[in-house]
């Protein structure tokens, strides 16, 4: 879907610089209450360049199992990928989080919120999805996600993505504030565990260097995970590197989505340069 409205030429309002300065107002200004959008980040990660390709496979844990087939894949292949996980997934799928422990060389574990919230303040629902609607419960949700994280012994998260990949600008603030980048994608693998096996394995296997893929690991029960082992195949065949987040320099772009338009823009803070974890 970002691959179609990167061609339509959908406005791309701003691309993230890097340790913005936030601007304060001057003296005798008036002070414009800031108005809130609807974005969708777009996250790439640096290029390897022509000999030595790079993706991040990013992996979703939203609620309910775990689809064995592309975690076991992944441990048998020794491919790394960083897995975004809620606090209602960690608590019901212990022999996942154990595999996940026991192999800290290849899973970044980051936070997909406590309850899978979007976190959007302006809208009382995205995608049928009861949101937010504060930042209190933004924060709530981030909070919580990170918290059952640490639960684990992993180390605390610093990427957040929250459950539909739409946030307001608001929410984004609060995110960046309370010390994480937003984790966008440049390539939707899966369609949220939609698609049939092989549009999923096709669309994989397209990625490109830089691109930053985005999969469902908790639909076991849906076809999409085995396209997802087939198009991660498809690209170590061709000699992709896989790289994690956190091991990696990355630009985040926030686009606009359509009908939400107003006229404010704010810069928003991305260190792609700091390394992501102390
Ligand atoms: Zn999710």
């Amino acid at each position: 879907m970002f691959r179609f409205s990167l061609l339509a030429g959908a406005a791309c309002l701003f691309m993230i610089q890097a340790q913005a300065a936030p601007v304060e107002p001057q003296a005798g200004q008036a002070v414009v209450p800031e108005k809130i959008r609807l974005v969708e980040p777009q996250l790439h990660i640096a290029k390897g360049g022509a000999g030595a390709p790079q993706v991040a496979l990013t992996l979703d844990a939203c609620m309910g199992k775990t689809d064995r087939r592309i975690l076991d894949a992944l441990v048998q292949n020794r491919i790394p990928a960083t897995l975004f996980v809620t606090a209602r997934w960690l608590k019901q799928n212990p022999d996942a989080v154990a595999i996940l422990k026991a192999n800290p060389d290849l899973f970044e574990i980051e936070n997909h919120g406590a309850m899978h919230v979007p976190a959007i303040t302006s809208l009382a629902s995205m995608y049928g999805i009861p949101t937010a609607g504060s930042l209190d419960r933004v924060r709530a949700e981030i909070e919580g996600g990170a918290a059952a994280i640490v639960a684990t012994g992993a180390a605390r998260p610093v990427w957040y993505r929250d459950a539909t990949a739409r946030y307001s600008t608001d929410a984004v603030r609060l995110a960046e504030n309370m010390g994480y980048r937003i984790a966008g994608y440049s390539l939707n693998g899966d369609m949220g565990a939609s698609l049939p096996a092989e549009a999923v394995a096709r669309r994989i296997a397209a990625a490109g260097d830089g691109d930053v893929i985005i999969a469902h690991i908790n639909q076991p029960g849906r076809p999409a995970g085995a396209g997802v082992v087939k198009g991660i195949e498809a690209l170590k065949k061709k000699g992709m590197k896989f790289v994690r987040l956190q091991d990696v320099e990355t630009s985040l772009t926030l686009d606009q989505v359509a009908g939400s338009a107003d006229r404010s823009v704010h810069p928003e803070k991305q260190a792609p340069g700091e390394p992501p974890r102390h």
